[in-house]
């Protein structure tokens, strides 16, 4: 089975470039020429040299002693919350913002969720000294307001969105809508695995990064290169594409990828796309989405800003599809639970999106000798003032 996309850039029924005319002349620009570059020689020196002097990678392979004994397992934490900027989002942008300046681009826009992505975006922008422009949902400006400011300081200017839910799916369209109106000067960096063909396998190549140390990590700890389990959450899914890249090929090892149930997959306000979604097309592929029976997007819910999107990448559809995956999902309440015991266990305070990685360790079964890996996708500063609420009613 080939877990890839084919030369039309679908991953089996997923995946393609569902997009306006006005958009065609971006996009077949970059189909055509992505792979020459990412490919060329000076392009991966130029990348590699950044993920280590300026991202800091590689990041830690952490054996969790305390988790380990809680699940009667082993259980080791891949450490991207301790990337710089906080979280993997840097791992896309380092690489897009390279290819940018090879496509001779002087502007750049971004959406973002919980504000990684464009504080990710607007970092690498002002080091290549590029204009840089976020469009972020009015509700996540106001629950992630560190992340805000740090993008002002940055040099960019942040676009609130009031349209829709006025979160991640609505910034989205409102970058997609500039892109079409500044076809010639501008990129468009996508923060996750989705859009059209080809940012799912370029942003998925770029995070796989992720993988590939995990192979090398896992080989000098305990002798083995692939591990039994990989668990990440799954917003677009770049951080779980990552974390399953180099193991897609390798069927003894179980991918789980967890998504954001809200207050409960059934109750209305949810935001685990496999199980409530269907076959559509948004962003520009083809994919699973949630939407009404006339093909009406449903606004998804999770606390967590970063996985409250209502679709997920077609990879990770292609994984759900053929079983190559497991998809679970993980409620707010899980997850917060989870975020505090990794912070008092531990001594790491997680982002909300990884907690929900981290809650799923309730919900499997591990044999004694197993090797599990939760990618850690992001550290919880951005996330404390949800996390003092919630603890101060739980005290
Ligand atoms: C953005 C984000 C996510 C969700 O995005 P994916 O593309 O699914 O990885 C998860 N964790 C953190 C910390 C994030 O910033």
């Amino acid at each position: 089975m080939n877990y890839q996309i084919d030369n039309k850039g679908y991953y089996g029924i997923f995946g393609g470039a569902f997009i306006p005319e006005m958009m065609h002349q971006n996009i077949s620009e970059l189909q055509n020429c992505y792979m020459e570059i990412l490919e060329s020689d000076s392009f991966k020196q130029e990348f590699k040299q950044l993920l280590t002097d300026y991202a800091g990678r590689p990041s830690p392979l952490y054996y969790s002693d305390r988790l380990s004994k809680q699940y009667k397992t082993h259980i080791y934490l891949k450490r991207e919350d301790l990337n710089h900027t906080g979280s993997h989002k840097i791992n896309n942008t380092i690489g897009q913002i390279l290819l940018a300046k090879r496509l001779g681009k002087t502007r750049i826009i971004a959406e973002t969720g919980a504000g990684q992505h464009g504080v990710a975006t607007a970092t690498v922008c002002a080091r290549a000294g590029l204009k840089c422009i976020v469009y972020m949902g009015a509700i996540d400006v106001a629950r992630q307001a560190p992340n805000v400011e740090k993008m002002k300081m940055l040099g960019a200017e942040v676009r609130p969105v009031e349209s829709g839910s006025k979160t991640l799916k609505d910034a989205t369209n409102e970058a997609i809508r500039d892109w079409i109106n500044n076809p010639v000067d501008t990129h468009y960096i996508i923060g996750s695995v989705v859009g059209p063909h080809p940012y799912p396998d370029m942003v998925a190549r770029f995070q796989s990064v992720i993988s590939e140390e995990i192979r090398v990590q896992l080989k000098t700890k305990t002798g083995r290169e692939t591990p039994d389990y990989v668990i990440a959450c799954v917003g677009g899914g770049s951080n779980a594409a990552g974390a399953f890249y180099h193991f897609l090929n390798d069927p003894d090892v179980k991918l789980i990828a967890v998504e954001a149930a809200g207050k409960g997959v059934f109750s209305g306000e949810s935001a685990a796309t496999t199980q409530l979604g269907r076959p559509g097309i948004l962003h520009g592929s083809r994919s699973l989405l949630m939407q009404t029976a006339d093909g009406q997007v449903i606004e998804p819910y999770s606390i967590s800003a970063g996985l409250d999107y209502p679709g997920i990448g077609p990879m990770h559809a292609n994984l759900f599809a053929t079983k190559r995956a497991v998809f679970l999902s993980a409620t707010d309440e899980e997850a917060l639970k989870a975020a505090l015991y990794l912070s008092q266990k531990e001594g790491i305070i997680p982002a909300l999106e990884s907690a929900h990685a981290l809650a799923a360790l309730e919900m499997i079964n591990f044999k004694t000798d197993d090797i599990v890996v939760v990618n850690i996708s992001g550290r919880g500063d951005k996330d404390m003032e949800t996390y003092l609420n919630y603890y101060q009613l739980i005290k």
